[in-house]
């Protein structure tokens, strides 16, 4: 069988992070070399445009607020389900995510006041493919994916 993994597309060199740059990580591209690779990026999926006002998971744990003070949950609402969706798509089981993001964070996220203060949590998009079976893989661990 096709060997097939997700990846934010941000750690893939896409300039789809909120300031319009993007997160390149050589260990990640490196790691897929020979895969068939998906890019995601949950918050251009769920309709959010780049660049973009930052978002940050409230106290609550599931409203997402901008920097403006806007209510930008829908957008990753529809971005954690489309990602799903086309992970489904293509038999993917498995994706490689951008630690830190309200939508892609795996071990850390914002705590929710724009001061890049980091706390224990998951990105919405992250908690919501973990629950549906997808298996997300911490590049730092030796081995085949
Ligand atoms: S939503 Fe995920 S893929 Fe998109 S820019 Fe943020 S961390 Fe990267």
């Amino acid at each position: 069988m096709e060997h097939v993994i997700a990846v934010s597309a941000c750690l893939l060199g896409y300039h789809c992070k909120y300031n319009g740059g993007h997160n390149l990580d050589i260990v990640v591209v490196e790691k897929v070399k020979g895969m068939k690779v998906i890019p995601i990026c949950p918050e251009t999926l769920g309709g959010m445009e780049t660049p973009r006002i930052p978002s940050e998971i409230a106290s609550d744990g599931v409203t997402v607020m901008n920097q403006k003070g806007e209510d930008t949950t829908l957008y990753f609402e529809r971005g954690k389900k489309a990602s799903l969706l086309l992970l489904q798509s293509e038999g993917c089981t498995k994706a490689i995510l951008k630690d830190g993001s309200p939508s892609c964070g795996t071990t850390t996220i914002s705590d929710g006041t724009f001061s890049k203060t980091k706390i224990p949590g998951e990105g919405i998009t992250c908690k919501y493919l973990r629950a549906n079976g997808i298996k997300i893989i911490d590049v730092t661990e030796e081995g085949e994916l």
